[in-house]
């Protein structure tokens, strides 16, 4: 006896709406995506009880004929995609024609729908995938559906269903990611008969300010600050935050080719241009937008996920970090250590025109400004000079073009911020002024208060800059072992080792392989003088595991990091004004001198105003 048989549609739809509809907001981000691809200019979504009794979507676009109206709703009819080919030139949201077939598997579906080109239009009422009514009607162009009751005949999937307020959040949250890419479309958002958002068309920036400016947040565009790239592999754009706005939560989003996506590869870029000039825990805003051919993505992703494949990520990675730099330092967004913090001591130049000079130096400092947009390469090298030029003016660092040059040189600071650092103490770091604390801290005093500076971070930071840059340029000395280290590893560990054995020898390890999971260590990097090659190899695969993300240059961030920890200055360990001084000077060379790249305090200022309060001044 024969047993196989095909499901009806009915069924088969069912179990379709499964994945692609499995909540009010997957299903109200399927019917605003049929709008926009419809061409649509006003979309006005309707919710009742967060979704589940009803969900509406009111478009202006192309509407459909009635057959059109008819075919919609079978599985895998489309009018965006032909054939396979298609979905590598695709500019639609929509493409797989399953939405609809599922919509109407598992709810009370109505449409009223009209084409420009004809008079009337087309009422079409589906109830679980079967239609029980098709008729003309009069209405307006474009589409007006509404979807009611959604799983009321997947008991369980309702049940599924979160309280309303999550469910209206997740609404909400879907509703977002769409305006912020279309950002000319005008969009009211109806939710139990209550206006929620009504966004009138205009610009990108005009619809992030739309979605995000609170009451206790005065002007968030003014916030952020644009990045632009053109490239042949990818067109970024977008907007990223002041760092001196970062706060917890605020809103992080990319979106590749009008979609949006999470991609915590690019957000580790987008984190890395910010390294040093956070405080610990708090993010920066960020809206960006990535243009790319579809044939350089998986296209194909699923519509319920947010995740997408890039063919070539890690040139994106290296692009978009060099463009969020690009933008921070071109706004000289420095970071805004306490020692240029406007207190109530004077200004040492209070020559008039030495201080307006200064404060524009913003517009003046663009280390970005002879790079054309192509020849990016972003390197540590760039870190060095782009934030480096602002360290070496303000301490003189003998290098530097600012020594010896007039006050307003070496001024520096952003336009909202006054420069108060002056010349005398910008010539060099007096050694004789340093002094240690509790062999812990190096203290130096500045003219806005004492600097304490933590002697192992800074020396993990100072070290840490070396060895990535050993890694990409110039490998480091080694120094071979009078007595060779065996090391044996569990077989994973030896797979990583053996993955990352080139970049060990850039630092300074010689290692030979003697058998699958062991391993002899001949020599080791010369900064680690009499310390164990041994643990800090461990300390290193340690470092990498850690860490979910795959990259290259992630591993070399792990790396030097491990490393760095075990050649640094401990604590405890005394140290005279020479040691001092060259830590010092090395520090403050550095981009990122304030905090080391896991984000922790490195140095940081008593300022004179926190000094005169200890004596109620
Ligand atoms: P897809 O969007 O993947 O093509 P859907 O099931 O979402 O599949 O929609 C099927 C078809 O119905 C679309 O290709 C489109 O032709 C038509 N359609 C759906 N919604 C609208 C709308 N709001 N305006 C005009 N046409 C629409
Ligand atoms: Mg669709």
């Amino acid at each position: 006896m024969d047993i196989i048989h095909l499901l009806p549609d009915s069924v088969a739809n069912q179990i379709a709406a499964g994945e692609v509809i499995q909540r009010p907001a997957s299903c109200l981000k399927e019917l605003v995506e049929n709008s926009l691809d419809a061409g649509a200019t006003h979309i006005k979504i309707i919710v009742r009880d967060a979704g589940r009794t009803l969900l509406q979507v009111i478009d202006d676009g192309q509407g459909m004929s009635p057959t059109d109206a008819r075919m919609a709703f079978e599985r895998h009819a489309t009018s965006k995609i032909q054939s396979a080919a298609d979905l590598f030139s695709l500019h639609t949201m929509g493409f797989r024609g399953e939405a609809l077939a599922s919509i109407c598997a598992v709810a009370q579906v109505e449409v009223i729908t009209r084409r420009a080109d004809s008079e009337m239009g087309t009422l079409l009422e589906i109830n679980g995938s079967n239609v029980v009514r098709q008729e003309p009607c009069q209405c307006q162009q474009g589409t007006n559906i509404k979807v009611k009751n959604l799983f009321f005949n997947v008991p369980a999937r309702r049940r599924f269903l979160k309280t309303d307020s999550t469910e209206l959040r997740n609404l909400i949250q879907d509703f977002f990611r769409i305006a912020l890419v279309y950002p000319k479309v005008q969009f009211t958002f109806v939710s139990d008969d209550e206006i929620m958002f009504d966004f009138s068309a205009g610009s990108y920036k005009m619809r992030i300010e739309q979605i995000f400016q609170h009451n206790a947040r005065k002007q968030f565009s003014e916030q952020l600050v644009d990045i632009k790239v053109n490239t042949e592999i990818v067109n970024i754009f977008g907007y990223v935050g002041k760092p001196e706005a970062a706060q917890k939560g605020n809103p992080q989003y990319f979106f590749v080719n009008g979609r949006y996506m999470k991609h915590p590869y690019f957000n580790k870029a987008v984190m890395t241009a910010y390294s040093g000039l956070l405080q610990h825990e708090q993010v920066p805003a960020y809206f960006i937008y990535f243009d790319i051919s579809p044939s350089a993505i998986d296209v194909n992703i699923h519509p319920t996920k947010t995740e997408i494949k890039f063919a070539d990520e890690q040139s994106i990675f290296q692009i978009l970090l060099a463009s969020v730099r690009e933008a921070l330092g071109k706004f000289n967004l420095i970071p805004s250590l306490d020692f240029n913090r406007e207190g109530d001591i004077e200004y040492s130049a209070p020559d008039k025109a030495v201080t307006n000079l200064s404060i524009h130096a913003d517009t003046t400092y663009n280390p970005f400004k002879t790079r054309s947009a192509n020849s990016w390469q972003p390197t540590v090298d760039h870190r060095r000079t782009d934030v480096d030029s602002n360290w070496s003016r303000l301490y003189g660092n003998a290098t530097s073009p600012a020594a010896g040059k007039t006050q307003a040189d070496v001024a520096i600071g952003t336009a909202a911020q006054q420069p108060t650092i002056d010349l005398k103490f910008a010539q060099s770091v007096d050694k004789e002024k340093l002094w240690q604390f509790a062999d812990r801290y190096i203290i130096m005093p500045t003219p806005n208060g004492l600097c304490f500076i933590d002697q192992h971070r800074a020396h993990i930071n100072i070290m840490y800059h070396l060895f990535v840059q050993q890694m990409e340029n110039a490998p480091a000395g080694s120094q071979q072992l009078l007595f060779p280290d065996t090391l044996d590893l569990s077989a994973d560990d030896a797979v990583l080792l053996t993955e990352i054995l080139h970049e060990l020898r850039s630092l300074g390890f010689d290692i030979e392989t003697i058998g699958p999971e062991s391993f002899i260590i001949n020599g080791v990097p010369s900064a680690l003088t009499n310390q164990n090659g041994v643990r800090a190899l461990l300390d290193i695969i340690a470092e990498i595991k850690s860490s979910g993300i795959n990259s290259k240059q992630h591993w070399h961030e792990k790396m030097a990091w491990a490393l760095a920890s075990n050649v640094a200055i401990p604590y405890g360990k005394t140290l005279n004004q020479d040691e001092m001084k060259d830590i010092v000077e090395r520090l403050l060379a550095l981009p990122t001198p304030a905090l080391t790249t896991k984000g922790q305090q490195v140095l940081s200022v008593l300022d004179i105003p926190t000094i005169n309060a200890m004596f109620n001044k």
